[in-house]
């Protein structure tokens, strides 16, 4: 690379405070032209609108028109996604629900904060629930399936579905990761009970501050979550049940319905293309292996993950001193965290989640990373790993 700003695709006055120059965060980029949502802010204020305003009740029905569900319900951010389907569908004490070690910890607490028991199935080489092991882990309290689509991959909905279908258990889907994706052609919606999705500033669709929503097909469900995020309050005089206070707020609502009809497809687009830049490059280094793709799925790549057959925290090391954000996403497996002591598991319980722990490397995917940047990136992978030989 001759010139090495190319590589920095901050903006200058950024770029000097900032660490690297490849780096995992790009907001300021993204939200450049912040002054056009400023503008719909302004009409917020000059109207009042506060609380379940028109730019959250716009930003839910040209959500389920784009993400084809029946039903798109806005709430405070993804934690409180998951937790009010659980008490919606009556998951709770005494009860059990299936998922995955490997994850971002609001899943599994959502599910304890429900006040029923994760109950974890180890992954695949692809960092997703193993669908094959789904049925030994189900007992009589089994309540549900959360399967979570990792890095922006679906799971296998068709086998996990079936064996829903058979035990009569319900599908909540964690999507915090899979905004856009398909499976089998299909939005992933259709799969289960209930998507739900974050839109914290660091996923692929995001705000500027905390957000969520929460897609169904399922009337009944839906009526009950509009319910349950605002008090249970079928007006403001009727309590139908006793709820939540988890609504999206109005300006994060100007935020997200901005960013759904300018910036979403192509956010999309990008990461896709990156990523398979990535897998060309890195498929040629025989010390890396990358996650198969499955011409079926439409991955959208929140995360770009590779794993190292050896040294790799070596690697990410190296990375960093060269500027580029190589980073874990995570370290410790959930089944190993702290906070999981009470359900009793131990090392060894969920060898690939571990294994992938050990030898994870994600590097930066975001739309406003360069096809040169992401030659550049590879090319020191593959110095690292020739050098090391010697
Ligand atoms: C971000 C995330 C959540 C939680 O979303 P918040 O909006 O931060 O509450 C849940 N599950 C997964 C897989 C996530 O990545």
């Amino acid at each position: 690379m001759k010139n090495n700003t190319k590589i920095n695709f901050l903006p200058k006055q950024y770029a000097k405070n900032k660490k690297y120059n490849i780096n995992h965060s790009y907001l300021v980029e993204q939200f450049s032209d912040y002054k056009k949502i400023f503008s719909k802010i302004a009409n917020v204020v000059k109207y009042g609108d506060y609380t379940l305003g028109n730019e959250v009740i716009n930003f839910e029905k040209d959500l389920s028109k784009r993400m084809g569900s029946k039903f798109a319900i806005s709430v405070g951010n993804g934690t409180d996604a998951l937790y009010l389907v659980l008490k919606a569908l009556g998951i709770g004490r005494g009860d059990e629900v299936i998922t995955t070690p490997y994850t971002f910890i609001a899943t599994v607490g959502s599910i304890v904060t429900a006040g029923a028991k994760p109950v974890f199935v180890d992954i695949k080489e692809d960092y997703n629930i193993d669908e094959n092991k789904i049925i030994s882990k189900i007992t009589k309290k089994t309540k549900a399936i959360m399967p979570v689509h990792w890095a922006g991959r679906p799971c296998e909905m068709n086998t996990i579905r079936k064996i829903a279908k058979k035990y009569n258990l319900k599908i909540v889907q964690d999507s915090c990761h899979a905004i856009d994706s398909r499976y089998y052609g299909k939005q992933i919606v259709s799969f289960g009970d209930a998507c739900t999705f974050s839109l914290h500033p660091l996923k692929n669709f995001n705000v500027w501050g905390d957000g969520g929503f929460i897609l169904t097909n399922n009337k009944s469900l839906a009526k009950k979550l509009f319910l349950l995020r605002n008090h249970g309050l079928e007006n403001r005089n009727k309590c139908k049940m006793f709820g939540y206070n988890s609504r999206l707020d109005t300006i994060q609502a100007c935020v997200a319905n901005y960013k759904l009809k300018t910036k979403l497809t192509n956010i999309t687009k990008k990461r896709i293309q990156n990523a398979h830049l990535f897998d060309k490059y890195l498929g040629e280094i025989s010390e890396i292996i990358t996650v198969k793709r499955n011409k079926n799925i439409k991955e959208v790549f929140h995360l770009y993950h590779l794993n190292v057959k050896h040294s790799r925290d070596k690697l990410i090391k190296y990375l960093n001193k060269n500027l580029i954000d190589a980073k874990i996403h995570y370290p410790i497996p959930v089944h190993l965290q702290p906070a999981s002591k009470f359900l009793k598991y131990k090392r060894g319980d969920f060898p690939m989640a571990e294994k992938i722990a050990n030898s994870t490397v994600s590097l930066p995917v975001h739309e406003f990373i360069t096809k040169e940047q992401i030659a550049y990136t590879s090319k020191l992978i593959k110095k690292f790993f020739l050098n090391y030989k010697k």
